[in-house]
């Protein structure tokens, strides 16, 4: 079942379809990567999966809503390259087992409809895998896809296949997180099963001191020194949590933790729409807020990346201020 919402019903039905059949090409990839690969440091499963799983999701949307542009990270020109076409039928293979009778023409031709500059006043922006080095690792990752009209984030569906009930549990059954604006945000499992959907709200903690974080596993894509610098300074005492993907919205959005920081390593780095639209709509129609290192909202009026912005500050609004305070004490950011 889906939530019940006053407006873009239609949108969020298609988004949370999509994410969801991407979400299971997903999970087969990764349940066929040979142990022995990642020593090998083979990419190949994540390519099969991040193509494949743009496909779905692009095809889906184009039969929905045919007008609308998608922003999307991949597009198919190394696919056609003919030296690349057992890749290609890899991902033909795998769309095909979701979507029977796909060729592997269909299958460029729906990635390709991920290639908008995100200039217009409607379009979806897509991370068909978001985590890749986590998706590789075996841990989490996530199906990111969000509406924006007007710059505002209108409809968001973020599927972490490798994400049950609680962290503690380590690799769960599979977790859809939907918002739709104004309206809330849900949670749904990644497989229907044709329970309710199951409102999402951030933690009510507002101490500063016991704040639970998270943080990004790869320290290229976060500063882990400056997030541990935050973490002396306003005397927060649990480790942070480390995780790939927006699985860290979800879990701020869920109250597992109240923070997600995402702490600049120069001033050069611009934030990738597609790795925050679906999760800020979930955590904010959850209760909580985004910004950026200095406070100021994230602006998704400058096409693909977030260039008014430098990193991303999730918390569940009540300590929010109390992490900007930080932040601004140690000069964190300003380089
Ligand atoms: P995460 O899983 O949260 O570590 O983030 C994964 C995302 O980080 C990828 O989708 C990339 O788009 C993005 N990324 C790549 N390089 C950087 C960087 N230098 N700083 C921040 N994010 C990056
Ligand atoms: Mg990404």
């Amino acid at each position: 079942m889906l939530p019940t919402v006053s407006h873009h019903a239609a949108e969020l039905a298609a988004a949370v379809a999509a994410v969801r059949e991407a979400g299971r090409l997903c999970r087969t990839v990764q349940q066929g990567i040979d142990p022995g690969t990642l020593e090998k440091r083979d990419r190949s499963p994540v390519t099969v999966a991040d193509f494949g799983s743009q496909a779905l999701v692009c095809r889906a949307l184009g039969e929905a809503f045919p007008d609308d542009p998608i922003v999307g990270e991949e597009d198919a020109a190394a696919l056609r390259d003919p030296a690349n076409a057992a890749l290609l039928e890899r991902v033909a293979g795998h769309v095909r087992e979701l979507r029977p009778g796909a060729d592997p023409d269909a299958v460029c031709a729906w990635i390709d409809r991920g290639g908008a500059d995100g200039t217009g006043p409607r379009y979806w922006t897509l991370d068909p895998i978001d985590g890749t080095k986590g998706f590789l690792r075996g841990q989490q990752y996530a199906v990111a896809l969000a509406l924006l009209e007007d710059g505002a984030l209108q409809v968001a569906a973020l599927c972490c296949p490798n994400l049950g009930a609680s962290l503690a549990e380590g690799n769960g059954a599979g977790s859809v997180f939907c918002a739709v604006r104004g309206e809330g945000a849900w949670y749904l499992p990644m497989v229907a099963d044709g329970t309710a959907p199951v409102p999402v709200r951030v933690s009510e903690r507002d101490d500063p001191t016991l704040i639970r974080f998270c943080e990004s596993v790869e320290a290229a894509h976060s500063s882990h020194g400056d997030a541990a610098r935050i973490a002396a300074h306003l005397r927060i005492a649990a480790e942070p949590a480390r995780l790939d993907s927006q699985t860290k919205y979800a879990v701020v959005a869920r109250g597992e933790a109240e923070a997600y920081l995402r702490l600049p390593r120069n001033a050069e780095y611009q934030e990738k729409i597609w790795d925050h639209a679906a999760g800020v709509l979930v955590v904010t129609e959850a209760g909580g807020r985004v910004t950026d290192v200095f406070g100021k909202p994230l602006d998704f009026g400058h096409g693909r990346v977030l260039a008014a912005n430098r990193g991303v500050i999730v918390t569940n609004g009540r300590v929010h201020d109390a992490v900007l305070d930080a932040i601004a004490a140690l000069e964190i950011g300003r380089f």
